[in-house]
């Protein structure tokens, strides 16, 4: 995939998600988490994503907070744990 941001093309691998088969979108993460655009597979209904809350100390349980899967391109695509909240 293409993935476009201020004015910059950047090209991505397309990777399906290993754990639900959808296919994984960029997200170009805040400049201050220290990643430059990433891979994350924003389904709901991942088995990785439902499955991370547990793993979650003192969770808000008004607030829907998940580990969602994610591969980080400037590191070989190397899969990580992206934190997500409320989405
Ligand atoms: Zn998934």
């Amino acid at each position: 995939m293409i993935f476009k941001y201020a004015g910059i093309e950047t090209e991505l691998e397309d990777h399906d998600c290993p754990h639900c088969g959808k296919p994984m979108e960029a997200w170009l993460a805040p400049p201050d988490s220290g990643w430059g655009v990433v891979l994350v597979c924003y389904n709901n209904e991942c088995p990785h994503y439902k499955d991370s809350d547990k793993d979650i100390v003192n969770k808000r349980d008004d607030c829907t907070l998940g580990c969602r899967y994610a591969l980080n391109p400037d590191n070989g695509y190397k899969p990580f744990n992206l934190v997500a909240m409320c989405f």
